[in-house]
């Protein structure tokens, strides 16, 4: 009866079970796993496991089941590691561009009455609904992003909006032939360390104060983008040199003046930025931006915390510094 039921269980389950010796013949080897890799139990059984299946990744693969021999304890796998263990087709009709059948792996030592380790068995569970379900969320998620011109995590205009408002204000300048426009990048000092110390929600937390504390010191005119991870443009309509870098050191200022608190843990915050103002019939688009980054370089290397108006000899010298 109890055979009976065994075997019942291990044929019947939706879940694919197999079973390796220390030399990894296979012992157990159940009707999911022969349906879905199309080699029935009778020529699996006996057989090695990595000869049946060249293409699995043998070297990872043993060292799971190595040290579940070793251990005697149970070890897994998660799609989000591996997607799969066997490339075994899923059916489903929406893939959300998944190819294989998502796989979450147990490996469970199976003991002898004198508690020795004799095989190592394993479930492979098919996941694919979940993986699927999460690439669509996230495509989902991106789409909405795209769509929106603000960036999820601070609420100031995205990379894309930023650069859109950029060319347009370079458009206005060059029809009137007129006024001119500054650029202030900033990029925040040590965030890597920040995130290291205060771990990444820590770092979230900091860049959400420092976009409030700057926006506290903006015009309403004044355009505030997200360009990177902690790097941020600013684009000041109508405003030259003095009146950019002043802003600029308003800026640096708001961010350093006290500790930004996180769990009421105080963290020290600076940030670098790099000025420079558009001019009339500048040959690029892309020109005044490279100011900008050219001038925070200079602002790090000079010890950071510090606002760097871009100057014509800075190309030499950084580039030649490089
Ligand atoms: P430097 O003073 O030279 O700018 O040093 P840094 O450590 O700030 O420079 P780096 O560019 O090497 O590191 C930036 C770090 O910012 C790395 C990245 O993990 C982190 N980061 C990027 N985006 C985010 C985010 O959205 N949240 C958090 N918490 N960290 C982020
Ligand atoms: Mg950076
Ligand atoms: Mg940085």
């Amino acid at each position: 009866m109890l055979e009976t039921l065994r075997n019942f269980i291990v044929s019947e389950v939706g879940v694919g079970i197999f079973a390796v010796d220390r030399e990894y013949n296979l012992l157990l080897w159940n009707r999911f796993m022969a349906d879905h890799s199309g080699i029935s139990a009778q020529d699996a059984l006996g057989r090695n496991l990595f000869e049946l299946f060249p293409d699995l990744p043998q070297k990872w693969l043993s060292k799971k089941v190595d040290s579940v021999f070793m251990l005697h304890n149970f070890a897994f796998t998660s799609w989000e590691q591996r997607p799969w263990l066997f490339p075994f087709r899923h059916n489903r009709p929406i893939t959300g561009g998944i190819d294989f059948m998502q796989q979450n792996c147990t490996f469970m030592p199976v003991r002898e009455a004198d508690g020795e380790v004799s095989a190592v068995a394993v479930t492979v569970n098919d996941v694919t609904d979940v993986a699927v379900y999460q690439s669509m969320l996230k495509q989902a998620m991106a789409k909405l992003e795209e769509s929106s011109s603000r960036d999820g995590l601070t609420g100031v205009y995205n990379r894309r909006f930023t650069e859109a408002r950029l060319l347009e204000e370079i458009g206005r300048v060059e029809r009137y032939q007129a006024d001119t426009f500054s650029v202030i990048l900033l990029d925040l000092d040590h965030f890597k360390q920040i995130n290291d110390t205060h771990g990444h929600l820590g770092g979230d937390e900091v860049l959400c104060e420092v976009v409030a504390r700057v926006r506290n010191v903006l015009r309403d005119t004044d355009v505030f983008g997200r360009y990177g991870g902690e790097e941020f443009l600013l684009m000041l309509p109508q405003t030259g040199r003095e009146g950019a870098v002043a802003a600029a050191e308003r800026i640096r200022k708001s961010i350093a003046s006290s500790p930004i608190l996180y769990n009421e843990v105080p963290i020290n915050a600076t940030g670098s930025l790099g000025v420079a103002t558009y001019e009339v019939g500048a040959p690029k688009v892309e020109r005044v931006k490279a100011q900008a980054d050219l001038a925070l370089y200079a602002s790090k290397r000079a010890g950071r915390n510090r606002v760097t108006f871009y100057s014509a000899q800075m190309v030499d010298k950084e580039l030649g510094a490089g």
